[in-house]
């Protein structure tokens, strides 16, 4: 995501502590604590700017919502959008996705979004792609038992790579679209991404899959 580096993002994430999670580690094991209630946890991984994981929450307030994003000046937007809504059952964490294992136990967390992840065309950077085995290891270790992965992306190449990389673990297909705005799912929230792409024209591939 191209954005402008903001040297005052720290501070400001730091001066919303009821929405920015400062400490996640801390958490590990007792989520239900953070959010005051039992109900399931979604995090979105790389979420953005946040409109996805706001609208999420918006549609679907008995599930609690947490957007991750490595870029503390991109997260800072996600945080406006939060901050204006009001919205209890959303939070944010700055935090790289190779570190979520420290702050999620096995179960903890109940479906993983993948919106638009950067796709890293070059060979040698595959390690990078959020649904690179590792990646895809990490996110088993804090799903439960038969946890899903959904993902989306306006990448054609780094959906077939994702196609593969997820059957080649082990992992259930059990939903793809090659053409999610034309196709008959129901209640898509749209990301930055997604709408910047579709305005353009381009197509915008989706999958949900599960663990064995
Ligand atoms: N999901 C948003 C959307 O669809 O509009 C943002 C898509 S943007 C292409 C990808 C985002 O993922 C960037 O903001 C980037 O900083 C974040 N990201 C990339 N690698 C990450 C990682 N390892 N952990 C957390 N966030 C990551």
């Amino acid at each position: 995501m191209r954005t402008r580096h903001k040297p005052w993002a720290k501070e400001k994430l730091a001066q919303f502590p009821q929405y920015v999670i400062q400490d996640p580690v801390s958490h590990k094991g007792s989520w239900a604590e953070v959010f005051h209630n039992e109900n399931p946890l979604h995090i979105e991984v790389g979420t953005g700017k946040g409109s996805f994981i706001t609208g999420m929450a918006k549609a679907h307030p008995d599930i609690n919502y947490i957007g991750i994003e490595l870029s503390e000046s991109v997260i800072v937007a996600a945080l406006d959008k939060i901050v204006e809504e009001e919205l209890p059952n959303i939070k944010l964490m700055n935090l790289n996705a190779a570190d979520l294992e420290e702050c999620f136990a096995k179960g903890d967390v109940d479906r993983v979004y993948l919106n638009f992840s950067d796709p890293w065309p070059k060979t040698r950077h595959e390690k990078r792609r959020l649904t690179y085995k590792d990646f895809l290891k990490i996110y088993e270790n804090i799903l439960p038992d038969k946890g899903e992965i959904h993902f989306k992306t306006d990448n054609q190449g780094l959906f077939e790579y994702s196609l593969s990389s997820l059957s080649r673990y082990g992992m259930t297909l059990t939903f793809v679209s090659l053409d999610l705005h034309n196709s008959d799912f129901e209640g898509n929230i749209m990301t930055e991404y997604e709408k910047k792409f579709s305005e353009r024209g381009q197509r915008i591939y989706r999958l949900e899959a599960h663990f064995n």
